[in-house]
């Protein structure tokens, strides 16, 4: 992904007639075998099914650690990994923690903890 198309990407994924969606691209679907599966925009909200904090991180993320790898289940259904900052908005991030997706980041699929206001940071 070049720089020029970094800021506007709504978080994309695909989901079968029988309800099934992931937010991954499939060829066909896992629980029904179907094979013409519709694309979606998910709303980018979700919560935390596992994660893991990184202290010591690759290079492109030196700026945001300590980060959090998140393995996140959307709204929508669907499970995507991703990262967040782990300590810049009141604490670690926490399994079942409501977090939205925020565009823009230069690297993956960044999340950010939302608060109860439905704002996200
Ligand atoms: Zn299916």
């Amino acid at each position: 992904m070049g720089p020029g198309t970094l800021g506007v990407l709504p978080l994309r994924g695909v989901r079968s007639r029988c309800g099934f969606t992931s937010g991954t691209f499939l060829l066909a679907c896992p629980k029904c075998g179907e094979r013409d599966l519709a694309p979606i925009e998910f709303s980018g909200k979700g919560r935390i099914a596992s994660f893991t904090v990184l202290s010591v991180p690759g290079e492109e993320f030196v700026k945001e650690a300590p980060y959090a790898y998140v393995l996140v289940d959307l709204d929508e259904g669907g499970r995507i990994a991703g990262w967040m900052a782990a300590d810049r908005t009141g604490g670690p991030p926490a399994i079942g923690m409501a977090v939205q997706y925020v565009a823009g980041a230069a690297q993956g699929n960044r999340f950010a903890r939302e608060d109860a206001s439905g704002a996200s940071r």
